[in-house]
C-alpha cells in the first residue's frame, strides 16, 4: 500500500498561444512511489513537469503538495516545498567545476558540503571528479552532476526527465540503484522515461500522458508491456508503420554504389572499406567511441583525411569541403543536435530549409519566404512535427519533434546518402516509430542510409545489412538471419566465436 500523500494535481490545464498543451490533468505521488510517466514527444510531459516546478505557470487547476494548496508559482517556492527536477537537457555553468555547479545556492561551510557531497557520491557509486570543469563533461556526467544536485537537496519530490537517454549501462545501475533507495527511504519520485522495459524495472506506478491528457494511471503490475505500448500510440499509427514496411523495395546488390569508402583513414578509425546500395540501409553497429562519427565527420569535411579514398556516384570526393560534398549529394545528420544540428533560437522554417544554403545556414534572405514556408509545411505533414506554426522556435520543440526537424532539414538538398548518427537517441518510443518511418520512406525513395547506431535493438529492425565497428576498424559484415543483437553486439565489443573478452 501507498504511503502518504506527497503531490496531488488536479485538473491543470496549460496553453501556450494557442496551443492547448495540457487538457485537463490530475495525477498524484505518494511517498515511496516512482512513478514512471511515459508518453509521446509533445504530449505535455516536460511542460507538466515544469508547472510543478514553478518554471511555467498553470492557466487553471490547483496543486497541493503534502496536502497544501501550492499558492505561490515560483520556483524558489518549488525547491523549499522539496521539489527537485533534473530537466531533460542538464543546465550547468560550464566555466564552473562540478562541485561549484553542484553546490551553488547552498548556505553551508564548505567543509561540510564537500563532505556531504562525497559520501552522497559513494553512496550512489559515482566516481566524478570534482574540480573538473564542467564544459569538459559528457552528457553523461552531466546528467550525475544534475541528480547529485537534486539528492544534496534532500529533495523528497524527485523529478527525473528521461535521466537515461544519455547514461551507459553501468550508470543506469547505478542510478537505478539510488532511485531504489530513495523509494526506500519515503522520496517520491515521478520518473519520465521512453524506455518500457525500464517501467518495469524501476517504477512502482505508471502514468501515461497523450495529447496533454492522462489516459491510463495505475500500479505497474495491472499492466502488460502490449497494453502500454498500445496506450501509447495513437491508434493509427502502427497501421501507417506496417502499411510502409509490407512496401519497402528490395535492395538490387548488382546496381552500382552509390558510395563507397576505399582503406578509408582518419583520426580515431583505421582502413575502412565499404559499399552502399542504393535505397540501401547499411548499419554500422557499435559501441559509443568505436570510431564511427570521426568517420562520419570526415567524410563530411570536419576532419581531415589521413589516407584512403570516398567516393560518390562515381565522384572522388575525399578531403573535399563541407560544402563541396553536400553539394555532391551526401548529407550528414549528427549525434549531438543540441550543439551541431540545430540554430535554437531561429524558427522552424528557417532550420528546415537552412541545408540549401550551404554556408550560410541563417540567411533565409536567400530563399524568398513563401517557397520557405511551402517546403516547411511538406516537412511539417510528411513527419507529424508538432508545432504552433511554422514561427515556432525549435528550441521550445520536444526533443523527438526536434529530430524530426534536422532530419527534414537535411532532406531539403535531396541527397543521395544520408548519414544518420544515433537518430533516436534520446527520444520517445512514439517520435522514435515516426523517425523509422521516415527512414524507411527515404529508403524507398532511393535514397541511401548509412545509419550509426549504438542501439541493437534500432540497427537489426532498420539495417538491410550491417557492418560492426570496433576500436575504429570494421570486424564484422552481417546479412539476413545473421543480422540479431547476439552477434552485433558480441562483435561491437570485439568478440569473435573463438576468443574470449579481453582475450
Ligand atoms: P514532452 O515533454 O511530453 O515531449 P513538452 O511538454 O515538451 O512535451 O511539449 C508539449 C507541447 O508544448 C509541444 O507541442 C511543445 O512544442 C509545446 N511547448 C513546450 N514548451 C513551449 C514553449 N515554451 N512555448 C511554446 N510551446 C511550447
Ligand atoms: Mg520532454
Amino acid at each position: 500500500m501507498s504511503g502518504k500523500a506527497l503531490l496531488n494535481i488536479k485538473d491543470v490545464y496549460k496553453s501556450f498561444g494557442i496551443n492547448e498543451v495540457l487538457k485537463g490533468i490530475s495525477l498524484d505521488l505518494n511517498e515511496g512511489e516512482v512513478l514512471a510517466l511515459i508518453g509521446g514527444n509533445g504530449a505535455g510531459k516536460s511542460t507538466l513537469m515544469k508547472i510543478i516546478m514553478g518554471i511555467y505557470q498553470h492557466d487553471r487547476g490547483e496543486i497541493f503538495v503534502r496536502g497544501e494548496k501550492v499558492t505561490s508559482n515560483k520556483t524558489s517556492a518549488a525547491l523549499a516545498n522539496g521539489i527537485y527536477m533534473v530537466p531533460q537537457e542538464p543546465m550547468l555553468f560550464p566555466n564552473m567545476t562540478v562541485k561549484e555547479n553542484i553546490v551553488i545556492g547552498f548556505n553551508k561551510k564548505n567543509s561540510e558540503l564537500h563532505k556531504e557531497l562525497t559520501d552522497l557520491m559513494k553512496e550512489v557509486g559515482w566516481n566524478l571528479d570534482l574540480s573538473r570543469k564542467a564544459s569538459s563533461l559528457s552528457i553523461a556526467e552531466q546528467q550525475m552532476v544534475e541528480i547529485l544536485r537534486g539528492l544534496l537537496r534532500h529533495a523528497q519530490i524527485l523529478i527525473l526527465d528521461e535521466p537515461t537517454s544519455a547514461l551507459t549501462f553501468d550508470e543506469v545501475q547505478s542510478l537505478f540503484k539510488s532511485v531504489n533507495e530513495l523509494k526506500a527511504k519515503g522520496i517520491g519520485i515521478i520518473y519520465i522515461t521512453h524506455r518500457l522495459a525500464e517501467v518495469f524495472e524501476i517504477a512502482t506506478d505508471v502514468a501515461i500522458m497523450r495529447d496533454g491528457k492522462i489516459p491510463l494511471r495505475g500500479e505497474v503490475s495491472e499492466f502488460t508491456r502490449e497494453a502500454l505500448v498500445r496506450g501509447l500510440l495513437p491508434p493509427d499509427a502502427q497501421d501507417k508503420e506496417n502499411d510502409i514496411r509490407e512496401n519497402l523495395k528490395e535492395v538490387d546488390y548488382s546496381a552500382k554504389p552509390v558510395f563507397e569508402l576505399q582503406n578509408f583513414s582518419g583520426y580515431g578509425f583505421t582502413d575502412i572499406s565499404l559499399k552502399v546500395y542504393p535505397g540501401e540501409i547499411l548499419g554500422l553497429a557499435g559501441v559509443i567511441g568505436a570510431g564511427r562519427t570521426e568517420l562520419a565527420t570526415t567524410v563530411f569535411g570536419k576532419d581531415k583525411v589521413l589516407g584512403g579514398k570516398a567516393i560518390l556516384e562515381g565522384k572522388d570526393i575525399t578531403g573535399l569541403s563541407t560544402k563541396k560534398v553536400m553539394e555532391a549529394g551526401l548529407n550528414y545528420v549528427p549525434e549531438d543536435r543540441h550543439y551541431h544540428g540545430l540554430f535554437k533560437l531561429s524558427d522552424v522554417a528557417a532550420n528546415t530549409t537552412s541545408a540549401m544554403l550551404g554556408e550560410k545556414p541563417m540567411g533565409n534572405f536567400l530563399l524568398n519566404r513563401k517557397e520557405e514556408y511551402r517546403m516547411t509545411q511538406k516537412y511539417i505533414d510528411d513527419f507529424r512535427i508538432k508545432v504552433t506554426g511554422q514561427d515556432q522556435a525549435v528550441g521550445s520543440l520536444s526533443g523527438g519533434n526536434q529530430q524530426k526537424v534536422v532530419i527534414g532539414r537535411s532532406l531539403s538538398t535531396s541527397p543521395k546518402l544520408v548519414i544518420l548518427d544515433e537518430p533516436t537517441r534520446g527520444i520517445d518510443a512514439a517520435a522514435r516509430g515516426d523517425v523509422y518511418a521516415i527512414i524507411h520512406q527515404l529508403r524507398n525513395q532511393g535514397v541511401s542510409v548509412l545509419l550509426i547506431s549504438s542501439d541493437m535493438e534500432e540497427i537489426v529492425e532498420l539495417s538491410d545489412r550491417v557492418m560492426t565497428v570496433c576500436q575504429g576498424r570494421i570486424n564484422g559484415e552481417f546479412k539476413g538471419e545473421d543480422i540479431n543483437q547476439d552477434n552485433l553486439m558480441a562483435a561491437s565489443f570485439g568478440i569473435t566465436k573463438d576468443t574470449e573478452v579481453g582475450a
